[in-house]
């Protein structure tokens, strides 16, 4: 998908942010897809580690904001033992989830609830997706 990278796009506090919380310079990505390939999670997040890398480069909070691939990434450490400039991709994913969670926003409405769920939802199965599955 086309992207437009501009100052109006780049979202340099949000990165500045990422890099902070994880401690990992984003800058040092050379984008040679090292940690995609060694990924066990590849076929289920939306987009693959490297275009993570890539799109914190280029600030694009709003492109990463509904990607799965911090949520699904289990923290395995596959592709930062491999990564060619040494960042540990695991912290990035963590900060962009931290950064998220946050926000407090809740991924459930009660609401939105029809009655029958509602009988059969365990309490405490509904407070944590108001919070925890935050995205
Ligand atoms: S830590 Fe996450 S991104 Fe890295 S290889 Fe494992 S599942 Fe993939
Ligand atoms: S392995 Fe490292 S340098 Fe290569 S694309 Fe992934 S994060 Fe970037």
């Amino acid at each position: 998908m086309a992207r437009e990278i501009s100052k109006k796009t780049i979202k340099d506090q949000w990165r500045r942010k990422i890099m902070e919380i994880s401690g990992e310079n984003v800058y040092k990505c050379m984008q040679c897809g090292t940690c995609t390939a060694s990924c066990p999670m590849n076929c289920d997040v939306d987009a693959p580690p490297r275009a993570v890398m890539a799109l914190i480069q280029f600030g694009q909070a709003e492109a990463l904001d509904h990607l799965n691939t911090p949520w699904v990434c289990a923290s395995c450490h596959m592709c930062d033992v491999r990564c060619t400039r040494g960042i540990d991709i695991p912290r990035v994913m963590e900060a962009l989830r931290q950064i998220k969670l946050r926000e407090n926003v809740d991924h459930v409405e009660p609401s939105n609830l029809q009655p029958e769920e509602v009988v059969d939802l365990p309490t405490i199965a509904m407070v944590a997706g108001m919070r925890k599955f935050t995205s």
